[in-house]
């Protein structure tokens, strides 16, 4: 019997490959070429990875180039960007990754271990500790394919759901950072953008496009710089008969899972029970999950 790797398309968390519903992913364990340089990650120490944070490659416009940012429809060419982004970042002698790259053509290249390693992407000890970077590959004009903010979407909803990083971002952008987030984050969970941790890049670091496409996902809007993810958080941890200390962390993802929230997210609400108390879309633990208790829900990836 042959022991060759069956290649499957997904995100590898934590050695194992978790397929994303619409996405084709390549990632370093079938090609080799797209692992990381050590100068460009490490492993992570943190065993609570709270947030996703969103780049543009080229970061524009910003202030100096101010091209509006447009979406160009559909798919752009295969021609292998994100291979090729990932092989400059493997020569390049700065610290600069991500955990994943997004092609034009919404074709992803994930480059690192979502759970093993933190990838030098944010510019902050912190935030690279406690997150999961993604880079949208831009034209050189600053706009995007839909069929990249589509990807996007995808990976940070299945993302969010094996993780129980719950469907939450910064919102409005104010051409602020958040200073939570430029204080390492510890306290912040959530999808963010670049722009949200450092004042370097532009406000394009992602853009507007991705975070109201998120929204029209259903993701909630908070400005994390008033706390109002935090006071929202202590009354709901009231009503889960948990600490309140607002931060939606392991055992507030624990007990939504316990409650039945699917993939253990406020917004996703509780599975519906019919008649002969099973729920309506299956069970939702289907197989033995080895991970820690956020990445339990998992399974629910593997539709
Ligand atoms: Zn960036």
């Amino acid at each position: 019997m042959s022991s060759a790797k069956v290649s499957t398309s997904g995100l590898v968390i934590k050695n194992r490959v978790v397929p994303v519903s619409g996405v084709e992913i390549v990632d370093f364990l079938d090609v080799p070429g797209l692992a990381l340089a050590p100068e460009d990650g490490q492993k992570r120490r943190t065993r609570w990875v709270r947030m996703q944070i969103l780049h543009t490659t080229k970061g524009i416009p910003h202030h100096r180039n101010r091209t509006p940012q447009r979406v160009r429809p559909g798919a752009g060419p295969r021609d292998g960007r994100d291979r090729a982004l990932a092989s400059y970042w493997q020569r390049d002698p700065r610290s600069s990754a991500a955990h994943g790259v997004i092609d034009v053509d919404g074709s992803v290249a994930q480059l690192a271990d979502l759970v093993l390693d933190k990838t030098f992407h944010a510019g902050n000890r912190g935030v690279n500790e406690f997150s999961i970077g993604w880079e949208m590959f831009q034209e050189g004009d600053g706009s995007l394919w839909e069929s990249t903010l589509d990807a996007q979407v995808a990976l940070v909803i299945a993302v969010g759901r094996a993780f129980g990083i719950q469907f939450q971002i910064h919102h409005p952008y104010t051409g602020a950072t958040v200073p939570r987030l430029v204080d390492g984050g510890a306290d912040c969970v959530g999808v963010f953008g670049h722009r949200d941790v450092t004042s370097n890049r532009g406000h394009s670091d992602p853009g507007d496009m991705i975070f109201d496409r998120l929204m029209d996902a259903g993701f909630e809007a908070f400005d994390f710089s008033a706390g109002e993810d935090r006071e929202v958080w202590k009354e709901r941890q009231e009503q889960l008969g948990l600490v309140t200390d607002g931060i939606p962390g392991p055992q507030t993802v624990a007990r939504l899972r316990e409650a039945g929230y699917r993939g253990s997210i406020w917004v996703l609400g509780k599975q519906c029970n019919d008649d002969d108390g099973k729920p309506e879309d299956g069970p939702m633990e289907t197989r033995v999950c080895e991970f820690p208790c956020p990445l339990r829900s998992l399974a629910q990836l593997l539709v």
